[in-house]
This record gives structure tokens, sequence and C-alpha cells, in this order.
């Protein structure tokens, strides 16, 4: 009776997450099916509790506790359920657990609470007559692993929501293992794409930044804040292809994606097996950089391994540097590598302005105001979300104006460095951010900026410019302003390294020049997977939201856009 009572005040922690499924089913048939899938699994839970084999029982106990923590955490702080999609998504960005910690700590105990009571309801030692018979008890929570587990593998991983987290995390899990062993694991392939006479090409740089939302950028709106690419030094062109698609609204699939090249139709195939940006580079004789200004000590980050590093000369962290100061140090190195006498490739992951954004930026740099409050988060790189953003419009108000700081500082500040110092003739320079943002401009409900369930256009609407001292890509750029996407830069990285361009567009697709038109999609369900296709959503200046001036009230604060 006491592990009863121990698992139904366990389950009842998630409450709020089973009435928003029941909400969302209404009184429908669809309700009755949910309803019998609870309580079979509840059944099978309790089940799992009287089996007699103490480190049987024990085992599966810390499965459950385990499974509810690692899915109550993540529900708890994005205030959402967690998708399949989301879960394979967090299971390779596992890179930022620490930063995770220190953030969602209310969320991480609250699931943790939940989880203490299943891994005593079920691992505690039955007293008195057991209710079933051993057998039954030891198949219950096989039983109930593989019906679940089965349900969401027909149903492409959907269905989970509102289901006991101890279940879905487990459901999940054998999902993925299921996935990881049953996938073929072709050898990375070496560079077979023929290497043209080198041309007059210089330094190729390609700068990914974080989480920089294409319209918050001066170049883009005048609403926008000083990018620093508006007026450059005289020589120097900036050729603005405007809101432009990103490959998805995650960090890890369009980084993956950015480098290894995958398209629209075959990007699963193309990033699991094809080489790198680095070994296209090294194979035409460049030197390779990879400036990397958000982890530190070696770790690798956005799906990169050994052999890709390899392929890498120089790999450039700065784990010495506070992270408000690292894209600066990011623009010394890049600086560097344009001065040196070789030709060098140049990947950077800026920090950009993920989230937490409030102590991105110097005291000197606020320059919108009012902002959320500082100096509480300065050591976090990023996270999934900021805690204090639940209390709606007025903290999306906040949030955007230290966005804006900090995205003056981050990048407003690292192109004036950089066009103040660096040799740029005959360089070829490609600026873009990994995903959008959405602000909730329009005063919507959500806790998230990117990597939502279901997003709009915004949170794959990101900058996307070249600058060079030649000016060709000027026609191009205006041919495709707020028509392009994150899809055509590697093509174009590969044409400017020498590589054969009717050989790079039948692997790759259409460089930045082509002149045919790019759908200016990004893709919602990267992982699409078990028979799911992704799922395309266009990016329209239209349809995404201006920064609002009204944010900062400029007469109150005396202070303007600038
Ligand atoms: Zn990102």
């Amino acid at each position: 009776m006491t592990k009863t009572i121990l698992l139904v005040i366990g389950l009842a922690f998630e409450l709020p997450d089973i009435a928003a499924r029941v909400a969302t089913l209404g009184l429908s048939f669809s309700l009755l099916l949910y309803a019998s899938l609870y309580c079979g699994l509840a059944a099978c839970l309790w089940g799992a509790a009287f089996i007699r084999r103490p480190i049987l029982r024990w085992g599966w106990a810390l499965l459950f506790a385990l499974a509810a923590i690692l899915i109550g955490s993540f529900q708890g702080a994005i205030g959402d359920a967690m998708s399949y999609d989301a879960f394979v998504t967090m299971i390779y960005s596992a890179g930022f657990a620490d930063d995770a910690a220190a953030q969602y700590s209310a969320a991480i105990a609250w699931s943790s609470a939940a989880a203490f009571f299943l891994l005593l309801g079920v691992g505690l030692k039955p007293r008195g007559r057991a209710p079933i018979p051993g057998i039954v008890a030891m198949l219950a929570p096989v039983l109930g692993l593989a019906m679940l587990t089965l349900l969401l593998f027909v149903r492409g991983g959907e269905g989970g929501r509102g289901l006991p987290n101890a279940w879905v995390g487990m459901a999940y899990s054998a999902l993925a293992a299921f996935e990881a062993a049953t996938q073929p694991s072709a050898a990375r392939q070496s560079v077979t794409i023929a290497h043209g006479p080198s041309k007059q090409q210089g330094d190729i740089v390609l700068i990914i930044d974080e989480s920089i939302a294409g319209r918050y950028l001066d170049i883009n709106d005048p609403a926008g804040v000083r990018s620093g690419l508006l007026s450059p030094p005289t020589g120097v062109t900036v050729s603005n292809f405007g809101l432009a698609a990103s490959i998805t609204h995650c960090s890890f699939g369009s980084n993956l994606t950015l480098r290894h090249g995958g398209t629209r139709d075959a990007y699963h195939r193309i990033n699991a097996t094809m080489p790198s940006i680095f070994a296209y580079a090294k194979q035409a004789g460049f030197a390779t950089t990879y400036i990397d200004a958000q982890r530190t000590g070696g770790a690798y980050q956005n799906g990169m391994d050994d052999s890709e590093r390899r392929q890498i000369d120089h790999f450039v962290q700065f784990g010495d540097t506070a992270v408000v100061d690292r894209d600066m140090a990011a623009a010394d190195a890049l600086i560097a590598a344009l001065g040196n006498e070789r030709r060098d490739f140049v990947l950077i992951n800026k920090m950009g302005a993920h989230f937490p954004v409030a102590d991105k930026y110097p005291d000197s740099a606020r320059i919108f105001a009012p902002t959320l409050p500082r100096n509480e988060a300065a050591a976090v790189t990023e996270t999934q979300l900021p805690e204090n953003l639940y209390s709606g419009a007025e903290s999306w108000r906040l949030y955007r104006n230290s966005y804006r700081n900090t995205v003056a500082w981050t990048v407003g500040d690292f192109f004036d460095r950089l066009f103040a110092r660096a040799r740029l003739d005959g360089a070829l320079i490609i600026y873009t951010s990994d995903h959008g943002q959405n602000l909730h401009e329009r005063g919507d409900a959500g806790t998230t900026t990117h990597c939502s369930p279901s997003p709009a256009s915004e949170e794959g609407s990101v900058p996307l410019a070249i600058i060079d001292t030649s000016g060709r890509w000027d026609d191009a750029a205006r041919r495709s302003f707020d028509a392009s996407s994150h899809y055509r830069i590697f093509p174009t990285l590969l044409n400017a390294m020498g590589y054969d361009p009717a050989a790079v567009r039948r692997q790759y697709g259409e460089a930045l020049d082509s002149p045919l038109a790019d759908p200016a999609t990004f893709n919602s369900l990267f992982n699409a997977r078990l028979g799911r296709k992704p799922i395309w959503i266009e990016v329209k200046r239209s349809k995404v939201s201006r920064p609002p001036a009204s944010d900062y009230a400029p007469r109150k604060y005396g202070i303007a856009p600038r």
C-alpha cells in the first residue's frame, strides 16, 4: 500500500501535463485511447514495483527515476512537452549539461522530487502478500516499454505528450538506441570532386554567428541595431542577401549541415558520409582554422568528432577569456589569420547572442534600456532558455533590449574591430547566424527563442552577407535579396576553393550566385526519422516581426538606435 501511494504521488507531479493533453484532446475517442494508454502504463509501473528480485526491481526503479528527471527537467524548463526530435537534439548537445544544470535548477529539483517518489515506490521491498504473481511483475515493465516504444515508432516519435515522463524517457531512449543500432554506419568518404587550377582567391572565411535574428541588424531593417556592416570602409563591399533561411532552427543541425553541405533532399546522407568543409579546404591547399568562441578546453560541439578535428590545423578556443569578450578575441584571431602570408580557410562559431543575454555585453555597451537585471549569469555561455521569462510581455520587452545591446556589441563591435585592423584584400568572408530568434514581439506567450516544436518564420530568419574587396557579389545579393538560404553557402565555399562548379552543383546544389530561385525555407523537423519527413517553413519578410521601437522608449531614456 505504501508503495502504491508513493507511485501515485510521483505521478501526481505531472498533473499539469496530463491536464494539458486532456485539454487538447477534448471529449473524443482520442481521449479514451489516451486514458487507456495512461492507465496501462501506470499499471505496468505498479507491476514493476512487485518484482521479487531486489536487484531487478531497483534496476527498473533507477531507470524510471532517471527517465523522469530527464524528461521532467526539460519540460519544466521549456514549458512544453518534449518531442522525440528534441530528445535526440538534447542527446547530441549534451555538452551543455553543466550550463543547463546551473540555469534550470528549479525544473530539475521539481522533477527530481517526482523521481524520488517513483524510485522508492518501485524500489522498496514489497511487504505482505504479493498482489500479483511474480512472473506478471517481471513482465510488466517490459510490456509497458514495448507498448509505448512501438506506438511511438509507428507514429514517428509522436504521441508521448501527457504520458508518464518515466515511460516517455525510457521509450525515447529505446527508440534512439534502436535507431543507432540499425543505421548503416557508412564510413565518411574522402574528397573526390576535381580541384581546378587555383584562382586568385585569398583567405576564405565562414562566420557562423549565434542566435542573431536577421531583422535586428541595421542592414536588414531601419529599426535594427548597429551591425558594423552598414557602411564598410572604402574598398570593402558588403553584399547583403537580406533575410535568409537557415538550415533549421536549432544550433546543432544548422552547424552540422553548414560544415558538411547537406541539401534539402539528402542532408541525412551527406552530413553522415561526405567530407567536411575542412577536408575540402585542406585538399585545396588551404590551412584550416576553427575558431570556437563558445566551448572551451578542446570540447567539440555540433557533431564534430576526432576525424573532423584531424582536418583542422589550428583549433582555437578562449577558455581564459570572459564570455563577454570572446567575440572580440575571435575577431583578433581572425585578423591574425587574414594577416599571415598563408592561404587560410577559417570557420568561426561566434559567441553571439544565445540566452542568457543579460550579461553578454559590457556596461559601456548598454545603449537600450530598460534591460534584464545583470550579473546573474555572466559565466553561463548558453542554456536552453532563461528561467526568468515566464512573466510574459514585459519580460520579453526587457529581454529584447538586453538582446539589442548584446547584438550591437557582439556583432557591431566585432565588425568594427575587423574592418579597422584586418587585411581583407582577396579574402572572401561569408557572414550568417546558425538560426534566428522568436523574441515574442506579438506579445505571444512562450519561453523559447528557437528550437521550438512548431516555429514561425522568425526562428529561421538569419542575416546572410558576403564581405570582400571585389564587389562581385553585389549583383547576386540584389537578385537573391530576401530569397536565399544557408543551403547555398557550402557550394559557394567549394567554388571559391577552386572545385569543379558542375560537380559541386550535382552533389551540393546551387551556390549563392545561382540565377535559380531558392525556396528560402528552413527545416523545422531536422531529426526527421522513423519514416517522418522534414517540415519546411518559409522565411518571408512579411511574416518576420520588426524589432518594436516602443521597447526602449527613446524619449524617456534619451536614447535612439545608432
Ligand atoms: Zn544556436
